[in-house]
């Protein structure tokens, strides 16, 4: 459901019609943030560290900061921007296809946290950080495993198989200024808090005995993001709860937990609004076409789903509208996949009314083929309460 002050907001815009609109409600995000952070905070819990390329918006990153230990970033521009927003703050940098002069401005900006994907990429970080001190490192693993029910698997080429993770103890050998901290996993995205815990489970069983053998002393053992976000059931929320419950019993004194979310962060404190420039029948469907489209917000047609809305109705007596039927929601743009949701039964809709697009602060704007057809660029709105974000 539309929160009062996202509907309010909306309302305002819809006055001249200052669509589309992106409209980012902080105060809710600090709120959830908070929430999560204090499900995590028994004895044993993980750090959180924020995967910034769910939503790098600098007010998000402010906004989360307080609440998590530090902010994963997969490349060297998330690297600098993070930076540049919340200075200062605890980094950990992974990402497939690391460049030299990636490396080396991380090892330049101090990142806390290598997490290295291949034994080619830690050669390169042995080379470039010896004269510097080193580099304290994770090795990144891909577990095989049984991943069917996720929504994403991360299969390819993610990380270190366990066999080719073996080839990088002659590298470390070779290289003592590189300081092998621990393991990290990111094996899959959209698994509710029991499948979390039974791949954790997978993780450590993996992890523990191979870092025994390789003598690392308090090990740190990341067990990645993909916290489950359910876009059909909007109201709906990962149980950080029994999540954090778990995890607190499967630690074990000494070692170092770390998870890194990004979605299920920061989802639900975005809105996509806009409104309805056209209803109208084609070939026995109905359809409304509204401003803007799915290049601002690919979230639908990457996911292939139905994008989540609400819509408040406006003042539209003798324009095009359609009453009881199912609607297919599109953009502005030229090609039948501008889709935002397909045959959904709606009450009524018509020109002129506001469609407020709940879900819309993970992997929306940010994912987005901006420039295609080059309409204007969506506004964007940051509700908030607390005048320092
Ligand atoms: C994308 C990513 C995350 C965050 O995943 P979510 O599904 O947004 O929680 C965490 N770790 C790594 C390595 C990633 O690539």
């Amino acid at each position: 459901m539309i929160t009062e002050s996202v509907a309010a907001h909306s309302r305002i815009l819809a006055q001249d019609s200052r669509f589309p609109a992106y409209i980012y409600d902080l105060d809710a995000l600090a709120e959830h943030a908070g929430g999560i952070r204090s499900s995590l905070s028994s004895p044993g819990a993980p750090e959180i560290f924020y995967a910034a390329k769910a939503n790098p918006d600098p007010a998000f990153l402010r906004t989360v900061a307080p609440f998590v230990h530090g902010f994963e970033v997969a490349s060297g521009g998330e690297l600098e921007h993070v930076l540049a927003a919340v200075p200062g703050v605890r980094i950990a940098f992974g990402g497939p296809g690391k460049t030299d002069a990636e490396l080396r401005t991380a090892l330049e900006l101090r990142v806390e946290r290598f997490h290295v994907e291949s034994p080619h990429e830690l050669k390169r970080l042995a080379d470039l950080s010896r004269s510097i001190g080193g580099a304290d490192i994770l090795l990144r693993v891909n577990l095989a495993g049984d991943r069917s029910g996720v929504a994403l698997a991360m299969t390819g080429p993610f990380g270190m198989d366990p066999d080719l993770i073996e080839a990088c103890h002659g590298i470390l050998a070779s290289a003592p200024w590189i300081r092998l901290r621990g393991i990290h996993a990111h094996l899959a995205s959209g698994l509710d808090a029991a499948a979390m815990l039974r791949q954790g489970e997978e993780i450590l069983a993996w992890a523990r005995p191979w870092l025994a053998a390789a003598g690392v002393a308090e090990p740190e053992i990341n067990l990645g993001g993909g916290m489950a976000v359910d876009y059909s059931a909007p109201d709906s929320r990962f149980d950080w709860q029994a999540y954090g419950e778990g995890v607190a019993k499967l630690a074990r004194t000494g070692e170092t937990l770390r998870i890194e979310p990004g979605r299920a962060v920061a989802v639900y404190a975005g809105w996509y609004v806009t409104d309805v420039l056209d209803v109208k029948r084609a070939h026995g469907e109905w359809y409304a076409v509204l401003r803007g489209g799915t290049m601002q917000i690919r979230t639908p047609v990457t996911k292939g789903h139905d994008h989540p809305f609400t819509i408040l109705p406006n003042s539209n007596e003798g324009q095009p509208s359609v009453e009881n039927q199912p609607v297919t929601f599109v953009g502005q743009l030229c090609t039948p996949k501008d889709v935002f949701a397909r045959s959904v039964p709606v009450e009524r809709i018509g020109v002129g009314d506001v469609v407020a697009f709940s879900m819309s602060g993970a992997y929306a704007w940010n994912i987005s083929h901006h420039d295609f057809l080059m309409h204007p660029k969506p506004g964007f709105h940051y509700l908030s309460t607390a005048s320092a974000r």
